[in-house]
């Protein structure tokens, strides 16, 4: 017979790696913004796969673009040539006013291209000396998880253990132009900023602070690479968060979202200079740009060319926003949204996040915490107002109780 809930979390216990630590639910199928779990208990899902769902689950459009794409073609591996990449990377240059793609998989992978190209960039044309390239980056930064990234993560959890690490990073508070100024020299090849820091609990930056970038890093000869894999593709109200300062990168880092939920699909797009660094058998990945990977991310761009989920974005995050703020002073000490996205400090006299979360599990909402006492929420962007509110109606009663 099938396994109850209890039954698969102790089977996972003894043969998964622990390098999560799941909120106790078994998720067995799920539509839209809801999932349900094994025993046939339906959750709203406000974290979206860390929006990986932006467009929620198992959106019809790209369920279908999916489907019709096994019944075609999977895999080719780039030795071949197939015939969806070129529409793909056509649609993204469209919605992204970039030049050129670089697909990849997973977010860290999009990450670790992102430096490569830039260092190689530094070297062919900055004319920087052999392996002087230095690359700034922000205090608080998440951008995954290989040994180079975590080499510049100050998050003592990500980096204890895993050294030695990989050189070439130089750290600067976030939010800080002077600093960033003030790190930046003739040997920067790029400065790789998340528009908002999303792990570290929806840190938004002052305005100004991206358009600072740009104006800096243009001045400099340095490249701006801006991290958009969990800001991008619609969840903060705009295609890009970057748009909220009109500011453009050299080169853009999606993931998650780009994915639609179904399959890894990460890239980097960027201007043609850059991109153009790279030749035959200097970067590579098996998986990156196969021709389901590239239906998937063009009907997600599809949906993106509408603008609907941008539009949701803003007006459902007046309404988050608005139910946020009337929390504050009972058990939110503040909040921090832009589109359908936010960071919540919880009170710790009311609980750790984990233990909220927990609570919010009980009343039927899947939420995750970070850092100690946020929560963030980053519902579908296709929820409906009434579920998002009464999802927020559940942290009401989780703190009133
Ligand atoms: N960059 C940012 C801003 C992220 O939020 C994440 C994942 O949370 C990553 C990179 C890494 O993505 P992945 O987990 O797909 O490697």
């Amino acid at each position: 017979g099938r396994r109850s809930s209890a039954e698969l979390i102790h089977a996972e216990e003894s043969r998964l790696a622990h390098n999560y630590h799941p909120l106790p639910v078994v998720v067995a199928k799920a539509e839209g913004a809801w999932v349900e779990d094994v025993e046939g208990r339906r959750y709203l899902d406000m974290l979206a796969g860390y929006s990986a769902l932006n467009f929620g689950h198992r959106h019809p459009a790209l369920i279908e673009a999916a489907h019709r794409q096994l019944d075609q073609l999977t895999l080719t591996s780039r030795a071949f040539h197939n015939d969806r990449l070129a529409g793909f990377a056509e649609q993204l240059a469209d919605l992204t006013g970039l030049d050129m793609t670089l697909p990849m998989n997973t977010g860290a992978e999009a990450v670790e291209s992102g430096i490569k190209l830039a260092r190689k960039w530094a070297y062919e044309v900055k004319g920087v000396a052999p392996d002087q390239a230095n690359i700034v980056v922000a205090a608080g930064n998440f951008h995954g998880r290989t040994t180079t990234i975590v080499s510049f993560s100050d998050d003592p959890v990500a980096r204890d253990g895993f050294g030695p690490f990989t050189p070439g990073f130089r750290t600067v508070p976030y939010d800080d132009l002077a600093a960033l100024e003030a790190a930046v020299d003739e040997n920067t090849a790029a400065v790789l900023i998340e528009p908002i820091q999303g792990e570290a609990g929806v840190l938004i930056p002052t305005d100004g602070y991206l358009a600072g970038i740009r104006e800096l890093t243009r001045r400099a000869n340095v490249l701006f690479i801006a991290d958009e894999i969990q800001s991008g593709l619609g969840r903060t109200g705009t295609t890009l968060a970057v748009a909220h300062e009109a500011v453009l990168p050299d080169l853009l880092l999606l993931g998650k979202a780009l994915g639609g939920g179904i399959v890894p699909v990460s890239a980097v797009v960027g201007r043609r200079e850059v991109m153009s660094v790279l030749g035959p058998g200097q970067h590579g990945s098996t998986f990156g740009g196969n021709p389901l990977a590239a239906a998937v991310g063009s009907a997600v761009v599809g949906l993106l060319e509408t603008g609907e989920f941008q539009q949701r974005a803003k007006d459902l995050g007046v309404v988050l926003a608005d139910r946020l703020s009337a929390l504050v002073g009972h058990g939110v000490v503040g909040y921090r949204a832009r589109g359908l996205w936010a960071g919540v400090d919880i009170d710790p006299a009311f609980g750790t996040g984990r233990e909220i979360s927990e609570r919010l599990m009980a009343e039927g909402v899947l939420v995750k915490d970070t850092h100690g006492s946020t929560i963030r929420f980053a519902p579908p962007l296709s929820i409906s107002e009434e579920d998002l509110v009464s999802g927020l109606g559940a942290l009401e009663t989780v703190l009133a109780g």
